[in-house]
């Protein structure tokens, strides 16, 4: 059997050891912010050899990076625009996910995109089009046909067994394509957070910067509300929608993307995911996304969101009844505002251009130096966030602060990565293989003593009894918010989430 994670294992009392040293140091990078890009950014500099802290106001994934489509895109929708080096860089990205730093966490998923009566010819031709042109970004990337089959015609037939909730009637077939799916976004913060903690990076959530410079950052510990200072030789200002409050020069006008979730058997049990048009474009579509755990989620809208910064952004009754229209222009049975089990949103960061201009960074991220020397580094996408840490820390370089060797995270694998043939010969439920990889009979083990823990959290949500347990020791759970919004997704159906919430407080009690 594997060894325990120890070097990896996040926990209460680790947290304690690190913030205690802390305040006699000097690091060599400060990160700030706990989301995938900070995380990458502190195993980007920890595997360079660099001494790091990075910290979180809240929790790992706290912000954008658990709210979002959980794909890991080629960077097709890119290419429509003409930028072809930011869609190169995507699909380059995926398929170091998908064959190297974590093919545990990232699966290939089928989507079909129905020519229904809706959808006239050109518009089909303009996607098939575009499909294959994906497809030889797939090629120049190197990810073999094995990782990511290439897009296809279906027929009617075809198209309504890949998703039987389509209407038949005036259905023409569909265009099948095929791109990386993340288990879940969270998930892989968490294993990026522990794998720069392997890498003797200090991961301290719950301490939150009050003010940057250069050379560090004034911090308060959230639990105890003690206040410190951390002394730095470089600072990385990783705060996503919030970077925009920790330095001056950086303004920042987020936008809302909102997705619904509701159960597989609201769409007839389908399981591979769905482009659906929007009614009169060739190139946006809602995004029907399975998840495998029973399951679906349905988005994104993109809807100004001005004013200061939530903590937990809300849809809104107008965004959910938009996605349902457009899905339902294609379903032979509506999905019902009844039948919405749970609707999640996130904020697109927009760099604010001055004289009401704004920059849309959800394309490319920006590395921005503010005087004293604070490196901010926002936008991108998770896909990205390992190139967006790269050039964060490669602007600390440049900057002169600390010297160091390039970036070496296209080849160290994330805590449980391995390749698909071991991954199917472990012993474990399917369901911990794909979310924790090779440590999936370990998780498996802590129900040695208490078989229960191998069942269901509550009816209705796949999480196990042994996911919370494991969060807790390996994790860095704290809280009955980081087990049941982070670690798992029970929180996404505020039901399940009221039914698992005993079970999450008994288990951190003890
Ligand atoms: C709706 C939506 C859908 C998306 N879908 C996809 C997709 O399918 N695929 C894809 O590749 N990308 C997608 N993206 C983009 C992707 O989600 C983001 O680019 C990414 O999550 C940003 O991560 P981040 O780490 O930069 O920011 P965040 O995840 O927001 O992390 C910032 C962190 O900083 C912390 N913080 C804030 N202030 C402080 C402080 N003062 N001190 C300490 N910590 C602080 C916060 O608590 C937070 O945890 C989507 C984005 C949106 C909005």
């Amino acid at each position: 059997m594997t060894s325990l994670p120890r070097a990896s294992s996040l926990n209460a009392a680790r947290r304690a050891r690190d913030l205690a040293a802390l305040p006699g140091e000097v690091v060599d990078v400060l990160v700030v912010g706990l989301g995938a890009t900070g995380a990458g950014v502190a195993l980007d500099a920890a595997a360079r050899g660099f001494s790091v802290a990075a910290i979180d106001a809240r929790d790992l994934a706290f912000g954008t990076s658990r709210w979002s489509s959980k794909l890991i895109h080629g960077g097709l929708r890119y290419l429509a625009s003409g930028r072809i080096a930011v869609a190169h860089e995507s699909a380059v990205e995926r398929g170091i996910l998908m064959t190297r730093t974590a093919p545990h966490l990232v699966r290939a998923q089928p989507f079909v995109l129905p020519l229904a009566a809706a959808v006239s010819r050109a518009q089909g031709a303009v996607t098939a089009t575009g499909l294959l042109a994906g497809d030889a970004l797939r090629a120049a990337a190197r990810t073999p046909r094995s990782v990511l089959p290439g897009p296809r015609r279906l027929s009617a037939a075809e198209t309504l067994r890949l998703a039987p909730a389509l209407a038949p009637d005036g259905l023409r077939g569909g265009l099948l394509s095929w791109d990386g799916r993340l288990a879940d976004d969270a998930r892989l913060v968490t294993a990026i957070a522990r794998t720069a903690a392997a890498h003797g990076a200090r991961v301290l959530t719950r301490c939150r910067a009050l003010a940057l410079t250069g050379d560090g950052a004034r911090v308060r510990d959230e639990l105890t509300g003690a206040e410190f200072d951390v002394r730095a030789r470089a600072v990385v200002n990783a705060a996503g929608v919030w970077a925009g409050g920790l330095v001056d020069g950086v303004s920042l006008r987020p936008s809302r993307g909102t997705h619904l979730v509701v159960r597989d058997a609201s769409l007839a049990g389908t399981s591979a995911g769905m482009h659906v048009p929007m009614p009169g474009s060739a190139d946006r579509f809602v995004l029907v996304l399975p998840q495998g755990d029973g399951r679906i989620y349905v988005g994104l809208t993109d809807e100004p969101a001005d004013g200061p910064v939530p903590d937990v952004p809300e849809p809104t009754p107008g965004e959910i009844g938009f996605l349902l229209d457009v899905l339902g222009s294609v379903l032979a049975r509506p999905v019902r505002a009844a039948d919405v089990v749970g609707a999640f949103a996130g904020l697109r960061p927009l760099l604010d251009g001055g004289a009401g201009a704004t920059a849309d960074l959800s394309r490319r991220h920006a590395v921005l130096t503010s005087r004293d020397g604070v490196v901010t580094v926002v936008g991108g996408k998770l896909t990205t966030y390992r190139r967006m840490a790269a050039d964060a820390v490669d602007a600390v370089l440049a900057g002169g602060r600390l010297a160091g060797p390039p970036s070496r995270t296209d080849r160290i694998p994330l805590v449980g990565a391995a390749d698909a043939a071991s991954l199917a010969r472990l012993d474990a439920p399917r369901r911990l293989v794909a979310r924790y990889g090779t440590e999936a009979p370990l998780v498996a083990a802590l129900a040695a003593d208490d078989p229960a823990l191998l069942e269901p959290v509550v009816p209705g949500s796949a999480a196990l009894g042994v996911e919370l347990a494991w969060a807790v020791r390996h994790e860095g759970a704290l809280t009955a918010g980081d087990l049941l919004d982070r670690r798992t997704r029970i929180g996404l159906v505020a039901a399940d989430r009221a039914a698992a919430l005993p079970a999450a407080e008994a288990l951190l009690a003890r």
